[in-house]
């Protein structure tokens, strides 16, 4: 080969002066295909040391020679690969320790990539988090190497970053957990906007709920105005005994804490959610649907049946999250039950909301009898936006953030027709259950 032309005659010139040389070059032969020779020589003398002949051994290497130049070229490209890549990658130990990190991960941690081994990732962590991502990094088995996770971390001079993670394990002969590559994508924008909707879309059923508060909150008020009208005629009269004004007075106080509770429970309500996830029993969302929205549903003639939930669980999630599900849930059904009402006056509407569980999850359902969803728009009304209620009623987002709060919850939001009408069903995993 031209290019080895000159090594060959150093190869030679090396043979003559120490007797022996081993090298590598490329010959090609009849057909014109160059071949990569290991050649191992060496040289022969005579009595008075003058060489004679060279011995050798010609290896063909060829295959060897370029399977380890693709694999120096392929390293090359992983490593521009790795360094030039958005995504955050890096490799750390079990313990959480990084041994090494690309650039973009280096940026959102305020170093740089020579910085990076040493650190613990654990540090940006909460307690929580932190437990939870040992565990699941401790789940990884030679059989199941790859683990994708949200992960959401507390970074130098940031509010709350959210990152999709992907974790593949690396194990030893004994398959014993050595190290975990990691690819990670910034994924907090997108769950920012996630919870303007949510928090939009609660706004919303705030808003749908004015009327019903305004009952919750005006039913005290006329108590309390009856009681000071009859107090006031009392003292009109000179006919006023204490035991009379305590029990008038004390009714007063009952109505003012019935209707601060109403008042307590929608600005708990209207709250931003916490970020961390807490263990609560769904019995408060429950409850807290049926203080919102039982009275209003009443005044609209529909029978809502809740049956108590049988024995405590806990679930995990947000309580006003869950029940911001529920109402929008039984909000749906109010508006199909109104609307059949109108074209049938003979329907006795009624939202029956029960559940069941075992050890592992809860089933909540809230069915109607408003004659269900149309076969054909069953797969759509989770979608954003998906409505068939007249511009400016509805908002087509209900059923998509429900759907999205119980996947959050690690449950399933699904619905099916029963006889009467929708039956929806709320399936969350329980806290300790297997
Ligand atoms: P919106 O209520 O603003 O329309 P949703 O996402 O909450 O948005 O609901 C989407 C659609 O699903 C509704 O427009 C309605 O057609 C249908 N739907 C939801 N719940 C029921 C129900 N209980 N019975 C009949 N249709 C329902």
């Amino acid at each position: 080969h031209p290019e080895d032309r000159d090594l060959y005659f150093e190869r030679t010139r090396q043979l003559l002066r120490e007797g022996s040389v081993r090298s590598r070059y490329r010959v090609h032969d009849r057909q014109g295909n160059y071949h990569w020779l290991l050649d191992e020589a060496k040289l022969l003398r005579d009595d008075l040391g003058q060489p004679v002949e060279a011995v050798g051994l010609w290896l063909d290497v060829t295959e060897a020679t370029l399977a380890a130049q693709q694999i120096k070229d392929s390293e090359e490209r992983y490593r521009l690969l790795v360094e030039d890549s958005p995504a955050m990658i890096c490799r750390y130990r079990p313990d959480l320790t990084l041994t090494f990190g690309n650039t973009p991960l280096a940026n959102y941690l305020e170093c740089t990539p020579a910085q990076l081994p040493g650190i613990n990732l654990g540090h940006w962590l909460s307690e929580e988090q932190r437990s939870a991502f040992v565990k699941r990094i401790g789940q990884l088995s030679p059989e199941f190497p790859v683990s994708t996770a949200e992960i959401s971390l507390q970074l130098p001079g940031r509010a709350h970053a959210w990152w999709v993670w992907s974790d593949r394990g690396v194990f030893d002969e004994h398959g014993q957990l050595q190290e975990i590559q990691a690819v990670g994508r910034d994924n907090t924008e997108v769950r920012r906007s996630q919870q303007q909707l949510t928090q939009s879309a609660k706004m919303a059923t705030l808003g749908e709920m004015a009327t019903g508060l305004a009952h919750e909150i005006n039913q005290p008020l006329n108590v309390m105005r009856m009681a000071i009208v009859n107090m006031l005629k009392r003292l009109g009269n000179g006919n006023v005994q204490i035991d009379y004004l305590t029990e008038k007075l004390q009714r007063l106080d009952a109505q003012v804490q019935r209707a601060a509770r109403v008042v307590d429970h929608m600005r708990v309500f209207g709250r931003r959610s916490e970020v961390e996830q807490q263990p609560f029993d769904p019995a408060q969302a429950v409850e807290g649907t049926q203080s919102l929205l039982g009275e209003g549903l009443r005044g609209k003639g529909v029978d809502l049946r809740i049956t108590p939930m049988d024995g405590h669980v806990q679930v995990n999630g947000h309580v006003d999250q869950l029940e911001q599900v529920l109402i929008n849930l039984v909000v749906n059904a109010r508006d199909a039950l109104m609307a059949r009402h109108e074209k049938n006056h003979d329907l006795r509407p009624w939202i029956a909301l029960y559940s069941e569980h075992d050890s592992r999850h809860i089933r909540i359902w809230v069915e109607d009898n408003g004659g269900g969803i149309d076969a054909r728009l069953l797969e759509r009304i989770f979608e954003p936006f998906f409505t068939t209620k007249p511009i400016g009623v509805g908002t087509g987002l209900g059923l998509s953030v429900s759907y999205g709060i119980v996947e959050n919850m690690g449950g399933r939001l699904s619905v099916v027709n029963s006889e009467h009408g929708a039956r929806f069903c709320v399936e969350l995993p329980v806290v300790g259950g297997g």
